[in-house]
This record gives C-alpha cells, structure tokens and sequence, in this order.
C-alpha cells in the first residue's frame, strides 16, 4: 500500500473519532441544558401560580377591609377587578397542568363564593344605608373561605410538587436513555471507524500483494521460467535473458541455455515424483546454479526458478578446503588422507591394483623444535614439506595417483596407488630420505634433518584406514628406533612389538655374559690392488631362543637402553684382540672399521676408553677406524668437532658411515678431521638404473677427492656396479659380492684366499 494513502485513511479514521467524541459532549451538554430548564420550569409553576394565588387572596381580602374602612366605592372595584384580572390569569396557567380539573372546579366553587359575598358586600357598602352587620357578617365569611381556599391552594402545591417530581424523574430518565443513546452511537460508529480503517487496510494490503506478486516474477533479477513438459520455454522473466549475455558473451543464447543438457530427463523424472519437485546443481561456463523445477500438473507445465550460487559454492569449497587441509603446508590433512584411502582401497577392489601408506616422520624433531621454538619449526616443517611434495611430483618413478599429505606436527603422509612391486616402494622411500640430505635454510642457518618412514600395503598389511594407518605407524617407529632415516616396512611381527622388544631388552641385559654376542667380519678391497686391506667388525646376537639377531633389531634398543656403552666396549675390545692376532699371522696391514654408535660418541670417556683398548691389545691405532654416521657426527647436543679431535690425537682414523643419507654438507666435511667417506649402499644399490642415483655417487666421488678423503662404497653387488666404482676411481669397495660379513675363522680363510693368489672375485663366488 502506498504511504500516502495509508496517512488519508489514518486521518479520516481519526476524524470520524474525534467527530464521535465531540458529538458525545455535545449531547451531554444537550442533556444537561434540558435538565436545567425542566427545574427553571418548575420553579416557574410554583412562583408565578400558586405564590400569586395566595397573594391574590390576601390582596382582595386587604381591599375588603379597605373598603369597609373608607368606602371609597370607586377605588375598590378598580383594584379589585385588577385582582380578579391576575387570579383568573393564574387559573389559567393552572389548567395547564395535568390531573387539575378537579381542584381548580373546588377552588373555582369557593372563589365564586368570595365572589358573590364580594359583590354583596360592595352592595351593601354602596347602599345609603349600610347594614354593617351584615357587612362584617359577609366579610367573616370571605375569611372561611379565603382559609378553606388556602388549604385547597396547599393540597394543591403539594399535588403539583409531586407532579413535578414525577415529571422530573421522566424527564431524568428520557435524557439519561438519550444519554445512552448518544454513547451506544459513538462507541458503534468508533468500533465502525475502526473497524472500517482495519478491514480498508487489509484489503488495500492484499491489494497491494497481489499486485505486487503478480509482478514478482517480472522483477526478479533471478531467472524464473515457465516449461512445457517436453522442455520447451513458454515465458522466461527479463532476469532470464538479462543473465545470458554475461553467461554466454560469444554467442546468441537462449533462455534453454540455462538448462543442463539432462533437462527432458529431469523433466520426465519429476512427472511420477510425489512431491513433483526437483532441485538440480550444475555448472556453466565457471558459474554455478541452483534450478528448482516445479511441475504443475494441472496447468502441463513446469516452473523453474534459477539461482546463481557460485558465491555459495565457493564459500563451499573454501571450507572444505580449510577442513581438509593444513593450515601451515598446505598440504591435505588427515581426514583427506582418510578419504583417499577409502577411495583408493575402493578402486584397489576394482582395479586388483595395490596402495600403499608411507608414513614419513622427522627424526629427533622434538629436540631440533626445542631449540628451534615453535615460529621457525614450522618455518622447518613449511619447507621440508614442499621439498617433499617436490620429490613427490618430479621423480618419474612416482605413480601418477600419489599424494602428500601432512598427519600432525613432523609426521607426513604419502599415499601411492597402483604401484607394480615392492622394490618401487623402497625406491621411493630411499627417494625421499635422499631429499632431505641438503639442509634447510632458516634464518640463513643450516639446520639438518632426516626421515623415518613406515610403509603398509593394502590388502596385505590392512583392510581399511584404521589399520592401514596403525601398521604404516608402527613400521615407522621401528625404522626411528633403528636410528631413523631409514624405511621399513610392516611386517607381522610388528604388532607384539612392545612385548617383544621388552624381553629382547631383558635378555641383552645378559647377552655379553652369556657370550651370545659375535663379531662379523666384513673384508673391504682395494680397488687398486684387488687386495682385501681393511674389515669391518659388524655385531651379531647368537641367541638362544630367538637364533641370529641381526643389530638392527637390537642396537636402537641397546642405545635406547644404554647398553651399548658397555656393548661397545666388549666390541672394540674383541674386534681389536682378534684383528691384532691377524695382525700376528702376516696380515698385518689389514685395517680395522668398528662402528661407533650415538651414544658411544656421547660418552666424554671415549677416547679414554679407547686408547686403554689400543694399548691393553697392543693394537696400532693408525689401523683402527671408528666408523660415525653421519647423523652420530651432526648431533648438536654434543661437541662432534671437539670428540674428533680428541680420538684423532689418538692417531685413529676417522671414518663417516653410511655418507650421504644423513646430515652432510660441505662445510661440515671441511671442518671435521675425516679420513674416509663410505659411500651409502642405497645409492650403490640402484646405480645402474637410477640417473639420479648415478648423479650422487659421481658427485660424491668427486667430493671426497676434492677435500682428499678416501671413499669406499658399501653393498657392491655386482660387476656392474663394481666396474662403475673402478671408472670413477672409487678407492676401496665392500659388499656381498666379494663377502658376507663372516666369523673370524671363516673370514681369515677368506683372505687367505683372497691376497695370497690373485683371484678375481667372481671366481671366489
Ligand atoms: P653399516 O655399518 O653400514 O654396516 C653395513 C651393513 O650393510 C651391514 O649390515 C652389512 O651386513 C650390510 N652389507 C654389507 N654389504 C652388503 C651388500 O652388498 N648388500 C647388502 N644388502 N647389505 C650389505 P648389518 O651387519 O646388519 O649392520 C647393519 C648396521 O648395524 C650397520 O650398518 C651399523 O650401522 C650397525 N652395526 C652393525 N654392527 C655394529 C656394531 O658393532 N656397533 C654399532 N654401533 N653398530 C653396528
Ligand atoms: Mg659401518
Ligand atoms: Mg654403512
């Protein structure tokens, strides 16, 4: 309704109130008036009739006596006819009233008698001879009746009082019915005027609606059409076309455009709906929409009412995005992880391919986030994700329905479907291991890190993510336990883990007293001379129960434990004793590699222990190498730079383990007093078929020559990778293709063998 006519219809309505109550007032004064008349009326009757009647009387009775005193004839009938004049004028006035006929024919009797004994006594007095007695006789008998006229007069004052009340009370009553009257109409044309204003209103409201919902349709900016059933538009709104030039600026649409292509199919679908109704999402041309189709059965057509939600739909994917990613990398979170796994083991069902989980998480983070606090950790954890994802998406092996997602703080996640085999598996772990070799920038410092993974396959590892994620977890803790940057697979045996490694620890208590533990010896050959000129000592656990405990399985729990303190003692001790006594039977250029572990090169009294060892055995230090990792050598809580020197002064040599999957750099090399770089074996492993692996031991080989440290490869395994080792003047090698690490009585029958006649080593295999 417009504003203007709602004010007139206000205005009015309040007129015709104000109208009411003023007409009300009104009447009330129009009561009030009348009731004051009705009582000026009343006193009117009493003053002017009955007061006048009683002075009348008394004034012919004074003439009376007048005339009898001084006879004066004319005076008297002048004023007496004046007094009979107002008396019949009263009479008059009288006769007006009601119910009067009675008492005025009384007093009309009585005052004919006065009358007539007026007359006579005016005779009498006229005469020339005046009979006073009877004179005074007519007078006393004037006073009778003037008295019995008094009376009469009274009864009839009293008559007409309450003739007047009685008026009075009939007229109270008319005015007060008319007073009612008066308010009953006001209130009914009020309750009108309300009435009227609110029914006036409503329909000029719906009016309105109706006209404004007959236009709804034409001023909608969204496009709102009717269909024939088969699918074709009968009327589109201007919102219609107005959208189709911005949806479609290179061509002459039509309101159908706005459809999906499965319209006739949505069309017919909503036909045999019960509620005739369908909702459709779909996309064009970057933009989404929302059309509801209504089927109108009885008018063989459907409406659709379209609606832009792209707004929507991003928002949408905004918060899925937020939900299923991690705020800090990027990279998708658990929950994704959890969907894709479904989806993969889903299409595993289908397509009989495999999926993996490879749990990826960063060793030794608490300590490195400790001294880093928490702002640059996640600086840390921001870039080692992105060289993951890297890793990730250039290395040509990796399958292309991969993913990486971050789990929780260093832990990440990569999800491989369709792998063909296992070796691939461990391709891509060691891949990832390798990555984390160059160290991250923070802050223009150099922070090293490295990886532990734990691989699960399913079917065979689990079912579903639950137990996929648990095994993957529990093969990663193992590959941690085992120092970390390493992989390991899940194997059964996993699961009873705790136990188990509990009464392994129990039981390595013991071990050095029971003489359950070995040494193995591992020959090392020079490439220049084919010689066997150096051993490396390797632990092995001959245990009773549970047979030959490789040290993987037991060193992490000896470290753990700090066991190996007094493990690595016994070592050193032995491989020292035995190799001397090789030394005594002619092989005594033979050099001597002991494994040194974290927490041996924690220990201030290392080298003190050492050189006590060297000079109880007699050993010569300068054939002794304390073989470090390179994690052991990067550790920050303890002063490597400071420890090597320590055993340099020793004059042993100084040997780094496993080069190139841990922390080195090149400042690092260069600072520290290293004598001898052993080359890892997974890069030896994949040498021939890995271009990159080939880049990294070239340029490792090129390294060590550069800073002039020898190198030695570990786990040759074929002529290939032999051969590869000589043309790139690699200067010692080791690995199952000369020996196995032996007990050292088949080792020294090995290398009699071996450096006595020359032999090539694919003869003595
Ligand atoms: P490591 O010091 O790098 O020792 C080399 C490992 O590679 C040995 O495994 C050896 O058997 C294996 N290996 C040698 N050539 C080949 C080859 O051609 N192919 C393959 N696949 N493997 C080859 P092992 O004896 O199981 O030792 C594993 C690791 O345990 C050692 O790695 C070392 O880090 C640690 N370890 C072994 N003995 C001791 C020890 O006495 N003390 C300490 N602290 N750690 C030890
Ligand atoms: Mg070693
Ligand atoms: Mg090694």
């Amino acid at each position: 309704m417009r504003p203007h006519i709602k004010l007139i219809a206000i205005i009015a309505a309040a007129f015709l109130l104000v109208t009411g109550i003023y007409s009300l007032i009104l009447a009330h004064r129009y009561v009030e008036s009348i009731n004051d008349s009705l009582r000026q009326h009343d006193r009117g009757i009493k003053f002017d009739t009955i007061s006048s009647l009683k002075e009348n009387l008394n004034q012919r009775e004074i003439l009376l006596l007048q005339y009898y005193s001084n006879l004066d004839h004319e005076q008297f009938e002048k004023a007496y006819s004046t007094t009979n004049q107002n008396h019949r004028t009263a009479f008059k006035r009288l006769r007006r009233f009601p119910d009067m006929e009675e008492p005025i024919a009384r007093l009309v009797t009585l005052e004919n008698r006065i009358a007539v004994s007026a007359t006579e006594f005016s005779r009498i007095l006229a005469s020339q001879e005046i009979d006073w007695d009877r004179a005074r006789e007519l007078l006393g008998g004037i006073a009778v009746i003037k008295k019995t006229i008094g009376q009469q007069l009274k009864i009839l004052a009293q008559k007409l009082r309450v003739q007047r009340l009685h008026a009075r009370g009939d007229a109270q009553r008319i005015t007060e019915q008319i007073q009612r009257l008066i308010y009953c109409l006001v209130i009914i044309l009020s309750a009108l005027t309300l009435t009227g204003t609110w029914v006036f209103f409503k329909i000029f409201d719906n009016h309105a609606n109706a006209k404004a919902l007959a236009l709804f349709p034409e001023r909608n900016p969204n496009p709102i059409l009717r269909l024939s059933i088969d699918g074709h538009v009968e009327y589109a709104n201007p919102g219609a076309k107005n959208v189709l030039p911005s949806l479609f600026p290179d061509q002459d649409a039509t309101p159908e455009d706005l459809f999906p292509p499965d319209l006739s199919d949505r069309l017919s679908d909503i036909q045999h709906k019960p509620t005739s109704c369908s909702v459709l999402e779909y996309a064009i041309n970057d933009k989404y929409f929302e059309c509801t189709l209504q089927y109108l059965p009885d008018m063989e057509s459907v409406y659709a009412y379209i609606t832009d939600i792209t707004q929507r739909k991003t928002s949408e994917a905004e918060l899925s995005y937020q939900a299923h990613h991690d705020s800090l990398t990027s990279l998708p979170n658990r929950r994704m992880l959890q969907n894709r796994i479904i989806f993969y083991t889903h299409n595993s069902t289908i397509d009989g391919e495999q999926t993996a989980l490879l749990l990826l998480s960063l060793d030794r983070f608490h300590a490195i986030s400790g001294s880093l606090g928490p702002n640059l950790a996640d600086k840390l954890l921001a870039q080692i994700a992105a060289r993951l994802k890297s890793e990730l998406e250039t290395s040509l092996d990796l399958s292309e329905q991969s993913s990486i997602f971050r789990l929780e703080n260093a832990i990440f996640a990569v999800l491989l479907h369709g792998f063909s085999n296992r070796s691939i598996l461990n391709r891509i772990a060691k891949r990832f291991i390798r990555c984390m070799q160059n160290p991250v920038y923070i802050e223009t410092k150099e922070y090293f890190t490295t990886i532990s993974i734990g691989i699960s396959i399913y079917p065979i590892d689990g079912t579903d993510s639950v137990s996929l994620l648990r095994n993957a977890t529990s093969a990663m803790t193992r590959a941690s336990q085992l120092g970390g940057n390493a992989e390991c697979f899940y194997s059964q045996d996993m699961n009873n883990n705790t136990p188990e490694n509990l009464s392994l620890e129990n039981y390595l208590r013991y071990a050095i007293a029971r003489n359950e533990l070995e040494l193995y010896y591992q020959p090392q050959i020079s490439l220049a001379t084919n010689q066997v000129v150096g051993v490396e000592a390797v632990l092995r656990w001959n245990h009773p129960e549970l047979g030959m405990i490789m040290p993987d399985q037991f060193i992490p729990l000896a470290e753990e434990s700090g066991m190996i303190v007094s493990i690595g003692e016994w070592i050193l001790n032995t491989a020292c004793e035995q190799t001397q006594l090789w030394h005594k039977q002619g092989f005594d250029d033979l050099t001597l590699a002991v494994n040194v572990s974290g927490r041996q090169f924690q220990q201030k009294n290392l080298p003190g222990l050492i050189s006590r060892i060297l000079q109880s055995s007699g050993f010569d230090p300068n054939k002794l190498e304390l073989e470090i990792t390179e994690s052991i050598a990067m550790q920050d809580y303890v002063n490597p730079e400071a420890m090597l020197s320590k055993l340099k002064s020793l004059d042993v040599k100084i040997s780094l383990d496993d080069f190139g999957t841990g922390w080195s750099s090149l400042t690092y090399l260069k600072n520290f007093p290293i004598d001898k770089m052993k080359l890892d074996q997974s890069f030896v492993h994949n040498l021939t078929t890995d271009k990159h692996d080939t880049a990294i031991c070239k340029a490792l080989i090129t390294l060590s020559r550069s800073l002039e440290i020898s190198v030695l490869a570990e786990g040759i395994e074929n002529q290939q990778q032999l051969s590869w080792m000589e043309e790139q003047g690699c200067d010692q090698v080791q690995g199952y293709f000369f020996s196995k690490p032996l007990p050292a009585d088949e080792f020294i029958d090995y290398i009699r063998q071996r450096n006595d006649p020359i032999e090539s080593p694919s003869e003595q295999n």
